[in-house]
């Protein structure tokens, strides 16, 4: 005999644990599916010491892609307070962390427990190690092969985006919802780092600053990709928080010159950086200028545009040509660099692309192409910044389908 269900979730990251414990709680037989032996999805690895799951600056105009206020429903009716008061009475407290806006749990795994917890005590059945392969859409219902065949009246698909393919994503959800008719916008790296032509960045891995970067396409700049955060030097390229700002428009427009502009005075008029310039310089004339150019910058960042401007080392400042002044100022504020390509999705910690929006009603993640389908998440093709504004969505959007499916 088949089993059954009213509803099955395929997929048991944060998107489809709340869709399914919701969908539980309002009395309906749910079945959470996954294929990687714990659950949690990608949220399992959120880096950088916090699992943020909301973020203090949460906001539309973090969401990005073709059409970002369609995420405006969901996270106005389970908004920051909603989602801080939900963990709160499930035992988890979340906290501001004091960077980046972070609002996160103790730790990623007490919020995936409660989660679960949340999932068992509603009566749903949460199943790992099962792979779905295909769902076929039948009169009254769909039927699902995962190793097994099961039978449910509705299937929420929760099966993220394909970043990481080695951790659990993949092209499966596209493929899964390509069966169904849906179209997916093909997928991008996002939230990665990018690999640029010049090889100086190189010389400072592990140097951190703060920066302003703006993207731009054969000398364009491209819309919804400037943006103000940290960034790391690497060996392998430049990554950190505001690099995966933008890195989402990078895998796109590759092969039609696209470029980095820097500023490494952030939040300063140009005006104002050449004046802190001439006075740094004009009280230290006897200095050599790879001292001096500390006071302005990392001595490392500073050497390399001494070297770039031809000053040779142990010029003291009074040496220094005024077109030699002049350069270093135009690196400080706008360095180019020539960005080749990103770090990939093997290490990206998201992707764009997905579901097309316009299949998809907003309000409940209800497909508008097949009855009784729902899709949550990251499977959808939306994008938004770093710092948990998609780990937001992903629960918003799995409590709205949860909460609509079999209405
Ligand atoms: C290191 C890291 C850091 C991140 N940091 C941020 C951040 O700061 N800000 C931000 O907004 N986002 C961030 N993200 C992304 C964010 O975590 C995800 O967008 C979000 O958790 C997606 O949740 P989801 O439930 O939609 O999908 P996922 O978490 O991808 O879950 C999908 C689940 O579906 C399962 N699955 C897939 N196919 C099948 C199948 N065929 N059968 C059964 N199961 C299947 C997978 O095993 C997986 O468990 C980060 C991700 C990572 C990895």
């Amino acid at each position: 005999m088949l089993a059954s269900f009213d509803v099955i979730v395929v997929g048991g990251g944060l998107s489809g644990l709340m869709a399914g414990l919701t969908a539980a709680g309002r009395g309906h037989s749910v079945a959470v599916l996954d294929r990687n032996a714990g659950v949690g999805g990608k949220y399992c690895y959120t880096s950088m010491g916090a699992a943020a799951l909301t973020n203090t600056g949460m906001d539309l105009s973090r969401f990005h892609g073709r059409d970002a206020r369609f995420v405006s429903d969901a996270l106005r009716e389970f908004d920051a307070p909603a989602l801080r008061g939900w963990f709160d009475g499930h035992g988890v407290q979340l906290a501001d962390a004091d960077y980046y806006g972070l609002v996160c749990p103790p730790s990623g795994g007490e919020a995936v427990s409660a989660l679960v917890e949340a999932l068992e005590s509603s009566g749903a059945e949460l199943r790992t190690e099962c792979n779905v392969t295909s769902i076929e859409p039948g009169s009254d219902g769909f039927r699902i092969e995962a190793g097994e065949s099961l039978t449910a009246r509705s299937v929420i698909l929760a099966t993220g985006g394909s970043n990481l393919p080695q951790l659990g994503g993949g092209e499966d959800g596209y493929r899964l919802a390509g069966a169904l008719g849906h179209h997916c916008e093909p997928a991008h790296a996002a939230h990665v780092g990018v690999t640029v032509g010049e090889s100086w960045p190189t010389t400072l891995a592990g140097l951190w600053m703060d920066v302003e970067l703006n993207l731009s396409v054969a000398g364009k700049p491209l819309k919804d990709a400037g943006t103000t955060g940290s960034m790391l030097f690497t060996r392998a390229g430049l990554t950190g928080e505001a690099v995966f700002n933008i890195s989402r428009q990078v895998e796109p427009n590759l092969g039609r010159g696209v470029e980095l502009q820097v500023n490494f005075h952030p939040g300063m008029e140009f005006d104002d950086v050449a004046q802190w310039l001439h006075r740094v310089f004009g009280e230290r004339t006897r200095e050599p200028s790879d001292r001096a150019i500390d006071f302005i910058l990392p001595a490392s960042l500073g050497g390399v545009f001494l070297a770039h401007q031809k000053v040779k080392p142990g010029a003291r400042v009074m040496q220094l040509h005024e077109r030699q002044r002049q350069g270093l100022l135009k690196e400080m504020t706008d360095t180019r660099l020539t960005v080749t390509g990103t770090l990939g999705m093997r290490a990206a910690e998201s992707c764009t692309g997905g579901v097309q929006l316009r299949q998809v009603d907003p309000r409940t993640f209800r497909s508008k192409l097949v009855p009784g389908l729902y899709v949550v998440g990251r499977l959808l093709d939306i994008s938004a910044d770093w710092g948990g504004f998609e780990q937001h969505f992903s629960l918003a959007s799995g409590r709205a389908a949860g909460l609509s499916v079999l209405q």
